[in-house]
C-alpha cells in the first residue's frame, strides 16, 4: 500500500474523531473558537450575597467580558463567543448546544460559590466533568451541594423534567447517568484546570481547593475540552470584597487568561487529535460500530500484549471493589493523569470479544482495547 501523507492521514482521523479539519492550504489545525459561559442570568441570580447587594450572575458575566476581551486582542484569529453577553436566562443545555454548534475547542464555564452558613469557607476551584469521589452511597460526596446548586437551574426552566431524561438535580442517585460515560476530552480538560488553578494561586483570590470532577450537567453535554471555574465564594469578605472591585475582577480574568495562553500552545502544538486512547469508540448514526478502519488482529496471542474491555477512564484512583466494576475485576493502567480500567483482559481477542457483547450491555459506552507496553488503544 503506497504511504498516505499526513493530511491524508489526518483526514481519515478525522472522519472517526469528528473534529473539524483545515483546507490543506491552511497548516496545521489551530485552536479557533472558545466559548465562555457566565452562569446563571435573567431569572436566575445564582448565589446572592449576604446583604443580598451582588449577584453571581452580574460577576461572572463581567469576568467572562473581560476574559473575552483578553483573548480577542491578544489573538486575533480566535472566535471568542459567549453564551449570554448580557444579563438573560440562558438555559442549560442550550449552553452546551450553543458550543457545539459553535464547533468550539474549549469550553468554560465562569461561577460564583457559596455556602448556606457560616462565612469561612473561601478560594477558588475548578471542575472537570466526572464522577465525585463517592462516600458510601453519596454519589455528590464533597461538592454534593455545590454541585446540586448548578445543576438545579434547570428547574427554572420548561418542562425540565422530559428534557432533562428524568434527572433530578436534588437526588444524588439521578447522577449515576453521569457515572457511566466516558469523557472523550477528559485529560485535556484535566490540563487546562490544573493551569487555572496555578494560574489563579497567583491571588487575587488565592487560596485554592483544588481541580476536581464532578457530574456538573453542563460540562456533560459538551463536546469538547470543558472546565467550570468557582472564583471566589460569595459568603466570604475578603474574596466577596475582591469580587467587587474592578481591579478583582479583572485580576481573576488575566489569570484565566493566562492558562488559556498554555491552553492554546498545547493545542496548536499537538495538531489537535487527542491522544488515541481517550478516543471514545465510532458509532454510526445508526447507532452500529463503524466499520474496522484496518484489518482485524490476528487471532493467535503475542507476548505481552492483551485484549479487554476499558470501562472508565477517569483522573482519580478507584478502588477495585468499587460498585462501579459491578463485581468485575478491572486491571488497572495509568497513563499521565488518567487511570483506566480494564476488565476481562485476555490474550485472545476472539475471547476478549466475546466478552465485549456481555460488558457492553452493562457498561455502554465500554469498548474493545489492546494492551501493549503499558498503554492501551482502541481496537476498531
Ligand atoms: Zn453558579
Amino acid at each position: 500500500m503506497k504511504l498516505l501523507s499526513p493530511l491524508s492521514l489526518m483526514l481519515i482521523a478525522a472522519a472517526f474523531l469528528a473534529i473539524p479539519v483545515p483546507a490543506a492550504s491552511q497548516g496545521p489545525i489551530k485552536l479557533k473558537t472558545v466559548v465562555i459561559d457566565p452562569g446563571h442570568g435573567g431569572k436566575d441570580a445564582g448565589c446572592v450575597s449576604r446583604d443580598k447587594k451582588t449577584f453571581e450572575k452580574n460577576i461572572a458575566l463581567d469576568i467572562a467580558l473581560r476574559l473575552n476581551r483578553k483573548i480577542a486582542s491578544a489573538f486575533p484569529d480566535v472566535d471568542v463567543k459567549m453564551t449570554r453577553s448580557d444579563d438573560r436566562f440562558v438555559e442549560l443545555e442550550q449552553r452546551a448546544v450553543f458550543a457545539n454548534k459553535a464547533g468550539a475547542n474549549l469550553f468554560i464555564s465562569v461561577h460564583v460559590n457559596s455556602v448556606e452558613r457560616g462565612t469561612s469557607a473561601n478560594g477558588f476551584s475548578v471542575h472537570v466533568l466526572g464522577q465525585s469521589q463517592r462516600k458510601g452511597n453519596d454519589l455528590y460526596s464533597k461538592n454534593l451541594d455545590l454541585v446540586k446548586r448548578e445543576n438545579s437551574v434547570i428547574m427554572l426552566e420548561d418542562n425540565f423534567e422530559t428534557r432533562y431524561q428524568g434527572f433530578d438535580p436534588n437526588d444524588p442517585q439521578s447522577s449515576i447517568i453521569f457515572s457511566l460515560m466516558q469523557n472523550a476530552h477528559l485529560s485535556a480538560s484535566l490540563a487546562f484546570a490544573e493551569d487555572v488553578a496555578g494560574a489563579m494561586a497567583g491571588g487575587p483570590i488565592r487560596h485554592s481547593r483544588g481541580v476536581s470532577q464532578d457530574p456538573f450537567w453542563v460540562l456533560w453535554r459538551t463536546a469538547m475540552p470543558s472546565v467550570l471555574i468557582e472564583v471566589g465564594f460569595m459568603t466570604n469578605p475578603d474574596d466577596l470584597a475582591v469580587m467587587r472591585s474592578e481591579a478583582g475582577r479583572q485580576g481573576i480574568a488575566d489569570n484565566i487568561f493566562k492558562a488559556f495562553c498554555v491552553f492554546k500552545t498545547r493545542y496548536d502544538g499537538s495538531a489537535s487529535i487527542p491522544p488515541v486512547e481517550d478516543v471514545k469508540p465510532v458509532v454510526t448514526p445508526s447507532g452500529e460500530p463503524a466499520a474496522p478502519a484496518e484489518p482485524q488482529h490476528r487471532n493467535d496471542p503475542k507476548d505481552g500484549v492483551l485484549y479487554g474491555i476499558q470501562v472508565l477512564a477517569i483522573g482519580k484512583k478507584m478502588d477495585p471493589k468499587d460498585p462501579f466494576f459491578q463485581g468485575y475485576e478491572p486491571m488497572e493502567l495509568k497513563v499521565g493523569k488518567l487511570y483506566k480500567y480494564i476488565i476481562c483482559p485476555d490474550t485472545y481477542l476472539s475471547q476478549a470479544k466475546k466478552s465485549y457483547t456481555k460488558v457492553v450491555t452493562i457498561f455502554k459506552d465500554s469498548y474493545l482495547v489492546k494492551v501493549e507496553n503499558g498503554a492501551s488503544c482502541p481496537v476498531r
